[in-house]
């Protein structure tokens, strides 16, 4: 049972940017609208994420790292039309089977936070904590040796951890976010609205040669910017793209925005993107993989229509 857990958590856990990503989401899910992470060694010795959401109360806290808990949805109807980021109640249970969690959360109203250290079944102990939730991870992989092989050198760990935490402060710009990296603040960003947001972790010069992008068609809305700035900082690192509010890769959206840039892209000029795309949830599957960062489009083809037009219109107009 335990190799079957660390097996399954293996497709959730691939390194501490995966752990970071489920923390993150589970953080937004509550409601958060501040959220500070602390990592230390490239996140592989910790993963500190404390909140401002929700919280969890003494009996949910109890079952949260087990296996399809989850409070999110209550039916199968649910998983069709899912809104918020989780959905499986395997996060928690998949990182609890490979390092050591702790969980402290106080529940709106509650009197007292509670606390739930080391194994799953453990019960929950009195705790202080003003609200929100604060969830610790440490030792990734700790009782699997032959995995931590596989994790790479601190600083690249790193730097998965810090795209992991701006993927998702480019969509959301309203929670301020910060970062630190062995007690050096790597990254502070205040609420702001999404230009602010965008430039804050892209870049003044995403900004200086940006479109707005705002175009709807049926149930298919896309917005943010699209630019072309002069420098080759933006190659490749600057792009973007959103399905409901989570970061995808999508060879679709890829292919489309390919072709919208293809007759701009003359001089110097690099793409770059924060594009969002919003759809009825049930036209998209978002289960391709756990890590949900493939998504696959029921027509994909208005798809990459809606996409390609949308913003080759915005590339064509004058700056804005
Ligand atoms: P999922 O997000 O798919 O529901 P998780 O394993 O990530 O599953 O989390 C299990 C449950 O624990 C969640 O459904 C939620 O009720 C609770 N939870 C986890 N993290 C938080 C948090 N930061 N704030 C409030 N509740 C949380
Ligand atoms: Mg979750």
């Amino acid at each position: 049972d335990l190799l079957i857990s660390q097996t399954a958590a293996g497709e959730v856990v691939e390194r501490p940017a995966s752990v970071l990503k489920e923390l993150l989401e589970n953080a937004i899910d509550a409601g958060a609208t501040a959220v500070q992470i602390a990592l230390e060694e490239g996140g592989v010795k910790l993963i500190r994420i404390a909140d401002d959401g929700c919280g969890i109360d003494r009996d949910q806290l109890a079952l949260a790292p087990t296996r399809h808990a989850t409070s999110k949805i209550a039916s199968l109807e649910d998983l069709e039309r899912v809104a918020t980021m989780g959905f499986r109640g395997e996060a928690l249970a998949s990182i609890a089977a490979v390092a050591r969690i702790t969980l402290t959360s106080r529940a709106a109203g509650a009197p007292h936070a509670w606390r739930l250290a080391g194994e799953p079944g453990a019960a929950p102990e009195p705790a202080a904590l003003i609200a929100g939730t604060v969830v610790e991870m440490r030792d990734l992989y700790y009782n699997t040796p032959a995995r931590r092989k596989f994790l790479k050198a601190e600083g690249t760990e790193f730097a998965h951890c810090a795209e992991a935490v701006k993927r998702i402060a480019l969509a959301h710009p309203g929670i301020a976010f910060t970062l630190t990296h062995n007690g050096r603040v790597s990254l502070q960003l205040p609420r702001a609205d999404a230009r602010r947001r965008a430039a804050a972790i892209l870049g003044d010069d995403f900004l200086a040669d940006a479109r707005e992008v705002a175009a709807a068609a049926g149930p298919l809305r896309l917005s943010g910017i699209a630019a072309l700035p002069a420098h080759a900082r933006a190659r490749g690192d600057a792009q973007y793209c959103y399905v409901n509010g989570r970061f995808v890769r999508d060879k679709v959206l890829a292919h489309a925005l390919r072709e919208a840039y293809q007759d701009m892209l003359h001089g110097s000029r690099y793409p770059a993107y924060c594009l969002f795309l919003e759809l009825d949830p049930a036209a998209v599957d978002v289960n391709v993989h756990p890590a949900k960062t493939e998504v696959r489009f029921r027509d994909s083809r208005a798809i990459h229509q809606f996409v390609y037009h949308a913003v080759n219109k915005a590339l064509s107009a004058p700056l804005g």
